[in-house]
């Protein structure tokens, strides 16, 4: 694991226990829900071991990953209800290979569901998520199957 890798730190403490925002472990990732809830349900996958690229895992894991984001798909599905789903695989900010599923609504709850949520202003999405709201919308993940 590189040093400076911040997703590779993350999953060291998940590992341990310390990451709130964990929601389980799947085939080749580990689900969080993401720590701004401006879209309510947004999670995010890491693969388990340090890789940039998606196209450095070969053919099966790549595959194996794709059902993570699916079942990650369904459960947001289920537990949110959004009016559609994004799908992201960027590694632009952070070069770890993950997915960020986000959940998408009609306004005025997603201001501009037209567009990606990244043109939308930092300190609208940025929004972080109270400690209790996070516990909630967790456990409306897993009880939707993210186990
Ligand atoms: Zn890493």
């Amino acid at each position: 694991m590189p040093a400076d890798c911040p997703a590779c730190a993350r999953i060291d403490r998940l590992r341990r226990g310390l990451d709130p925002f964990f929601i389980c472990h799947r085939r080749e990732s580990v689900v969080l829900l993401h720590k701004h809830q401006r879209y309510p349900g947004w999670c995010s996958l890491f693969v388990t071991d340090h890789h940039e690229h998606l196209a450095d895992l070969g053919r099966e894991r790549q595959s194996r990953l794709w059902l993570d984001v699916m079942d990650v798909a369904e459960a947001i599905a289920a537990a949110f209800a959004p009016a559609r789903l994004n799908y992201e695989n960027l590694g632009n900010v952070v070069p770890h290979v993950h997915w960020h599923v986000i959940p998408r609504y009609a306004q005025p709850v997603d201001p501009e569901p037209a567009a990606t949520v990244w043109v939308r202003p930092e300190s609208e999405r940025d929004c972080g998520v109270s400690d209790s709201q996070r516990d909630e919308f967790i456990a409306r993940l897993r009880d939707a199957g993210l186990r």
